[in-house]
């Protein structure tokens, strides 16, 4: 992005903060609607942000050859794929989970590439989806498989009905992707589509896919139907967005600080029964014991304690390895 571009940039960020707060300024609040989104708080159009990529640290796992060349698939532990997104700011990361009789499919991505054929390339297992939740960089995909699992929530059901282009356009715009887009995509008809909910699943209820089981814990805070997944057995915690190593969202539409806190709380107490968490953006796995760090950042920030410095009108919080951006009024 140039520097004239930029000025306008932050000119239309400027108005539009100070028109509205509830319709759509820029990045994950053109879909949650507050005033306050990713753009400006991870940089996305405002730095070559794809600079720091490869990240070194995917370089540690095996990958994995797919006839695709928007997505790049890594075997990150036994029975697990992570399907990385690296082309798209988000850098999100879906994840394959093979059982001996069903895959679990946690979250589907951004729906620029195609998710269905990679995952076909990876499994004949028949493939459940679950979203770690509903934001439009976890769900792009879904309307593309035929069982999807999901939280019975009031923004889970409103996702499922899709976003028209007018609100997904910025996601494939420039500063946002540094890759070739997928042949076949169509920059400007980019929107979530439509999807089809099979069942809705609950806290506390088990998926069995044959020889791992993968159990639901409820984690509101970054967005009302944020989930994780705990595989007992084996001591992994997927976190969804619930952390990873980048700023966290307590602050968009849907966020809630105080649900956030008592997840952290939460994961905090799991951190013994767990080896690694396994996360949704940048890179795949983070020792457990960072779930003992986030539940005490959270303490800190409620306490008084935690210093932070002003993003964008909001509190962002640092912490080793990551970071909490909380609304200012919190
Ligand atoms: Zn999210």
């Amino acid at each position: 992005m140039n520097k004239l571009n930029l000025v306008f940039v932050i000119a239309l960020l400027a108005s539009l903060q100070a028109c509205t707060l509830d319709t759509a300024p820029k990045g994950e609040s053109r879909l949650d609607g507050t005033g306050n989104g990713q753009v400006q708080n991870r940089g996305a159009g405002t730095s070559n942000w794809w600079d720091k990529l490869p990240r070194p640290e995917w370089s540690e796992y095996e990958r994995v050859a797919v006839d695709d060349n928007w997505f790049e698939v890594y075997r990150i532990i036994d029975g697990v794929f992570a399907i990385y997104e690296p082309g798209q700011f988000e850098e999100v990361i879906s994840f394959l989970i093979s059982g001996e009789n069903n895959a679990l499919l946690f979250d589907t991505g951004l729906g620029i590439g195609d998710m269905r054929s990679v995952v076909d390339q990876l499994t004949k297992l028949d493939v459940i989806v679950l979203n770690s939740h509903t934001h439009y960089d976890h769900i792009g995909g879904n309307y593309q498989f035929k069982t999807i699992y999901a939280m019975d929530t009031g923004f889970t059901r409103r996702r499922a009905l899709g976003l028209p282009h007018e609100r997904m356009a910025e996601f494939v715009s420039e500063g946002w992707i540094w890759k070739p887009l997928p042949d076949g995509f169509i920059s400007d008809e980019y929107h979530s589509h439509p999807f089809a909910i099979s069942q809705f699943v609950a806290e506390g209820e088990i998926i069995d896919i044959g020889g791992r089981q993968l159990e639901i814990l409820e984690t509101p805070g970054h967005a009302p139907d944020s989930i994780c997944l705990i595989d007992r057995e084996n001591r992994i915690l997927f976190t969804g967005d619930t952390f990873y190593l980048a700023p966290l969202y307590t602050h968009v539409d849907g966020s809630d600080f105080e649900d956030y806190a008592k997840s952290a709380a939460r994961l905090a107490g799991l951190a013994g029964e767990i080896d690694i968490a396994i996360t949704s953006h940048n890179v795949p796995i983070v020792d457990g014991s960072y779930m003992i760090a986030l539940g005490r950042a959270f303490e800190e920030i409620k306490a008084g304690i935690a210093e932070y410095m002003m993003t964008d009108g909001n509190r962002e919080y640092q912490f080793d390895g990551f970071s909490v951006i909380v609304k200012d009024e919190q």
